[in-house]
């Protein structure tokens, strides 16, 4: 029996959670928040327990030993040597990493250096691999990339329809992201149909604060709508999604506000998606709020979420020549029935269905109706647990 810890490291925040594996059972999980500012707080829960702490925390190396020292000053383990284990999440992987893969000084310096994929996330995922490190020196380090997931897709896909040079010189290409997610619930997907995920054709849409639909053919993801950067794609909680590039020059020329493309993409990151078409709230639960409320703007903000939703479901029917299962995930994809049943039955041309019965808060497996042509499924995502079985599986390689 050992303990492994999973991390996922952001700009400002650290999330964990420590595992007994193999069991796969869930000892505590934390989340540290406002790492850099003052009052930084960390929260730990273990069995029907939550300690949460006020301090100031001043980087990730702070925040790691907090952690550590929680878990002993908590009781939930007694000696670090306990632990023989930490996975952490990587966003941006490039074209370097196919798979997990054990973190040596070389790989965590490719991983700071495609930072330049993912600015304002592989610096911290890195920050949080130092962290660890040097506290704990001895134990098996892993980094999961979100983007290793994909890197079945062909040439003809992830390539853009811009002069080869650029890829060649610059490694402009589609990368997509949320690959652990995609991947988990396809793999539990193919076990609730009790198919095997080599025969099957799915459609996992991965949506929380940030968006993202996979067409998964025989295991393995032939597109997704993430691009270069996690900025593409359907709309998103802060996050544009896909707009004409033209856009950007337009706006740094004639807004005075906007003055480079770094401030508009900032813009399209920070500021658009639900957030700026709502003018109120990034969060679907308060978009909702809003829509029983009758403010237009929610009502707007809701109606083109699911139109780019839909486009993007109804295009991976292309893509996969049809599909067999639909798998809603992540914080919106699992909670939010209205959601579901206005993309669904836009889609209805293609013969899917959902049991309204099933479509309900809480209820997770298939919802789709018994005649339905292709089914649909809630599963939530648990990309933390793929993070700790990661672990296992490459330790057992060393
Ligand atoms: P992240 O991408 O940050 O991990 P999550 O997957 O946690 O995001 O998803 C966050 C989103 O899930 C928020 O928009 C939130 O409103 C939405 N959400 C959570 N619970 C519900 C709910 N009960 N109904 C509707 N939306 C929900």
């Amino acid at each position: 029996m050992t303990k492994t810890v999973s991390i996922n490291a952001g700009s400002s925040s650290l999330k964990w959670q420590l595992y007994e594996m193999p069991e796969e059972k869930v000892l505590a999980k934390g989340l540290i928040e406002r790492i850099g500012l003052k009052n930084s707080i960390s929260t730990v829960r273990f069995g029907d327990q939550k300690e949460e702490q006020v301090l100031d925390i001043a980087d990730h190396i702070q925040a790691v030993k907090i952690l550590l020292d929680d878990l002993i000053k908590l009781r939930i383990i007694k000696d670090f040597a306990e632990i023989t284990g930490v996975g952490h999440r990587i966003v941006a992987g490039g074209e370097d990493f196919e798979d997990s893969t054990i973190v040596d000084n070389e790989v965590l310096a490719k991983i700071e250096k495609l930072s330049a994929l993912a600015p304002l996330h592989n610096p911290a995922n890195a920050a949080g691999i130092r962290a660890f490190k040097e506290i704990l020196p001895d134990i098996t380090s892993v980094a999961v990339f979100d983007t290793a997931f994909h890197t079945t897709m062909q040439p003809a896909t992830y390539l853009y329809p811009i002069p080869p040079k650029y890829y060649e010189e610059y490694q402009i290409r589609k990368y997509g992201a949320h690959g652990t997610s995609h991947r988990y619930v396809a793999q539990e997907a193919a076990k609730i149909l009790g198919r095997s995920l080599d025969e099957l054709k799915l459609i996992t849409a991965h949506i929380g604060n940030g968006v993202s639909i996979t067409a998964n053919y025989h295991g393995k993801s032939i597109d997704t709508s993430m691009g270069f950067t996690p900025l593409a794609g359907p709309m998103m909680g802060t996050r544009s999604g896909d707009i004409d590039p033209a856009i950007i020059p337009y706006l740094v020329e004639h807004d005075p506000n906007l003055k480079d493309s770094a401030a508009v993409i900032n813009m399209l990151n920070k500021q658009s998606g639900l957030a700026g078409v709502s003018e109120s709230s990034s969060d679907m639960r308060d978009i909702e709020a809003g829509i029983k409320a009758k403010d237009p703007k929610a009502v707007l903000a809701y109606n083109m979420f699911i139109d780019r939703l839909k486009k993007f479901i109804g295009q991976y029917f292309a893509v996969l020549n049809g599909a067999d299962a639909i798998i809603f995930t992540a914080g919106i994809g699992e909670n939010a029935v209205n959601m579901r049943n206005d993309v669904i039955q836009g889609l209805s041309w293609f013969g899917i269905e959902l049991d309204p019965a099933k479509n309900v808060f809480g209820y997770t497996g298939e919802i789709s109706s018994a005649r339905s042509k292709v089914k649909v499924l809630v599963i939530p995502t648990d990309e933390e647990l793929v993070i700790a079985r990661d672990v296992e599986r490459l330790k057992k390689k060393i």
